[in-house]
């Protein structure tokens, strides 16, 4: 697909999230998240739910966790212009509770359809909820985040071969040091990604 046509149809996904009321969450949201970055990343990354900064600016990923990811990219030499962000829940649920299995359901066809439209080489998943949304639509076995973190899966799949890549939530770091080394240390799989990929 060429960047115009990937262009055409994420956009077309954006305004249809913005007017999305098929969970409940619409009722509570300020501004949808629906995600951002190069519409033709090799890396895209998920993570759960917009948080109350993302809420407010429509942005991925810009609070204290925001932070945090973007030290882990800068350690192996991304930035965010080069990936594309996005979380599993494109609403902000209130008070930040982790997200209802039927939030999950009603949103996860928005994912579905930028990670078809994207066709990133490799899905890195930020935490437990996408990191199980991800393992059970490629059919893995599941596994809890902390026996499989920091692994390079690969899966076959209808739109070719990609790497799955399960990390940590960044937010673990902002409570819990030892897992901001986990997570650098994780994110080392990406250095070797890139080198092999020089043209990325
Ligand atoms: S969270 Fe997803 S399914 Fe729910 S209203 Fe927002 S965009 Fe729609």
């Amino acid at each position: 697909m060429s960047r115009e046509e990937k262009k055409t149809r994420i956009e077309k996904l954006r305004s249809e999230i913005a007017s999305c009321k098929r969970c409940s969450l619409h009722k509570t949201r300020t501004h949808t998240v629906p995600g951002e970055g190069d519409l033709n990343a090799k890396i895209m990354f998920i993570g759960e739910a917009p948080g109350k900064n993302e809420d407010l600016q429509g942005k991925p990923f810009i609070g204290r966790s925001g932070k945090v990811f973007d030290k882990l990219l800068e350690s192996v030499g991304l930035t965010r212009n080069q990936i594309f962000l996005c979380n599993i829940l494109k609403c902000r649920p209130p008070d930040n509770r982790n997200p209802l299995a039927t939030e999950i359901h009603a949103c996860t066809r928005n994912l579905d359809i930028q990670i078809k439209v994207i066709d990133p080489q490799v899905i890195a998943t930020l935490g437990n909820f996408s990191t199980t949304y991800i393992f059970q639509k490629f059919n893995l076995a599941l596994e809890k985040i902390s026996a499989v973190h920091g692994q390079v899966i690969g899966v076959d799949t209808a739109f070719g071969h990609k790497k799955i890549v399960p990390l940590f939530h960044p937010a673990v770091a902002t409570y819990n040091n030892s897992k901001l080394n986990v997570l650098l240390n994780d994110f080392c799989v990406f250095k070797q990604f890139l080198e092999k990929n020089k043209s990325f």
